[in-house]
């Protein structure tokens, strides 16, 4: 088991490459290609999702899959592409069989990758995507059906919970309320700046 010397992970760089050789949790067996995030890492926007799919374990690049698609259209309606933001997720590495990350390997990726993501690129505001991700800055015993399209200041950081995109895809109203929802990320951002 390799865990990444954690000195030596002081710039995006040598984030990207630590989650390529990571070994530290049991999600590295099963992974065809570490998926560590990507987009601009100078955006003032961080998209948070759960972990790669079967589509983004294949590419190493985070949703690529038909959530991904959907993805890019919420971005269209708020005028931006994949370009303009950072996409990663929880975890690196694919679940098996795509099932939820286990307590101790988020514990484990977060604590050696995305936490010091967040800290290196230091977006003006994280929009977490599904449950888990909203689990990591809100108590877990909040209700995303609750506190969604809801911006609340975490651990220094500005965090709008949204739904999933996948969860979205076949609900007609979800789909619906997550568009409602992102459009407020271009106000969001504009109350930030102003503050
Ligand atoms: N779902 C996620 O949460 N992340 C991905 O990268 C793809 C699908």
């Amino acid at each position: 088991m390799s865990i990444p010397d954690e000195t030596t992970l002081t710039s995006l760089t040598a984030i990207e490459q630590a989650v390529h050789d990571c070994t530290a949790c049991p999600l590295a067996v099963g992974r065809l290609t570490a998926v560590p995030g990507d987009g601009d890492p100078h955006s003032e926007v961080l998209f948070v999702g759960e972990g790669p799919g079967q589509k983004e374990d294949e590419s190493g690049h985070p949703f690529v899959g038909a959530a991904g698609k959907f993805l890019d259209e919420l971005l269209a309606a708020i005028g931006k592409t994949r370009a303009d933001v950072f996409v990663t997720n929880i975890v690196k590495c694919r679940p098996p069989g795509n099932r939820d990350p286990e307590p101790d390997e988020i514990k484990t990726c977060t604590d050696l990758f995305l936490w010091k993501q967040i800290k290196l690129m230091s977006p003006k505001l994280i929009c977490t995507l599904g449950r888990h991700s909203m689990s990591l800055f809100f108590p877990a015993e909040m209700k995303i059906s609750q506190i969604h399209g809801q911006p609340k200041r975490v651990r220094g950081q500005v965090v709008l919970p949204l739904y999933h995109p996948a969860a979205a895809l076949y609900n007609g109203s979800m789909r619906q309320t997550l568009l409602y929802d992102f459009k407020k990320i271009p106000l969001v951002l504009k109350k930030i700046q102003s503050a």
